[in-house]
């Protein structure tokens, strides 16, 4: 009997080319999984309302992981809706883990001046498209935050000491394809997988042969979290240093990276076309 797969993704640099976000390269293999019924998990630095907008694009209904695992949401009418555990969270039902936004940019606003720090919350939306390259209305969306900071070191990036200092309020720092993000330190991508793999166990009352894939830092807990993690290189070709059992490297970066190990995992696990 075929294993059932259950599929982690990032977006930017992974699914989505990191210029442009194209998932060209990724159609057939999207398609495949359509027709398999394989549960594809949009696991993300980005917000809900750009998830959902994504979500719609690519035909998908099921649950998303955003903001670096800040929260679990569901699309509206998903038949986990009501379950243990999900409450109303903006417009959908969801898993809250992470900082409220509004705690978050209180303490931001505090080491700004001190760390040359410029986040999403002091930029207009042009400066936001011109950062990011989105359309206005998906910087729009990315711009409705729930438990995330982006940001960028407009001079010599301090990570490190950055995260020291918010360490003492429960938060941490962690660095995605394009921006650092500031966030509650119990959050991350994998928490939040390993809670979506078990309200998938929960319903199909058998084992999932779960997959991830991530090109970035915070992609890493995410990785650790499945059965066959898969690195993806970063637009430059180079691999993010990362040393895991059973780890593969896609050949290529952003979607037809994507593309290509997805659908050698589907041959490996699956006997349908
Ligand atoms: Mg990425």
């Amino acid at each position: 009997m075929d294993a059932p797969l259950l599929i982690f993704s990032d977006l930017d640099g992974t699914l989505l080319d990191h210029q442009g976000y194209s998932y060209a390269g990724a159609e057939q293999a999207l398609a495949r999984l359509r027709r398999l019924h394989c549960p594809l998990i949009l696991t993300s630095s980005k917000t809900c309302a750009e998830i959902l907008g994504l979500q719609r694009r690519l035909g998908l209904h099921e649950p998303f992981i955003v903001e670096n695992g800040g929260g679990i949401f569901l699309p509206p009418g998903h038949p986990l809706e009501g379950r243990a555990g999900f409450a109303p969270l903006g417009e959908c039902q969801g898993i809250r883990f992470g900082t409220p936004y509004a705690t978050l940019r209180a303490v931001f606003e505090g080491l700004r001046g001190a760390y040359g720090l410029r986040g999403f919350g002091d930029m207009t939306t042009a400066e936001i498209m011109e950062r990011t390259g989105l359309p206005r209305e998906e910087a729009v969306a990315a711009a409705r935050r729930d438990f995330s900071e982006p940001f960028v070191f407009l001079g010599e990036p301090r990570p490190a000491e950055l995260a020291a200092q918010v360490a003492a309020q429960g938060l941490t720092v962690t660095r995605g394809g394009r921006f650092f993000h500031l966030m509650s330190a119990g959050q991350d991508k994998g928490r939040a997988v390993v809670a979506t793999t078990r309200l998938f166990q929960a319903g199909r009352g058998s084992e999932w042969v779960t997959v991830g894939l991530g090109d970035a830092e915070n992609d890493f807990p995410m990785l650790a979290a499945v059965t066959l993690p898969v690195l993806l290189p970063r637009p430059d070709g180079g691999y993010a240093d990362l040393d895991l059992p059973g780890l593969r490297k896609a050949a290529w970066p952003g979607s037809r990276g994507w593309g290509a190990a997805v659908m050698g995992i589907l041959d490996e696990y699956t006997s349908l076309a």
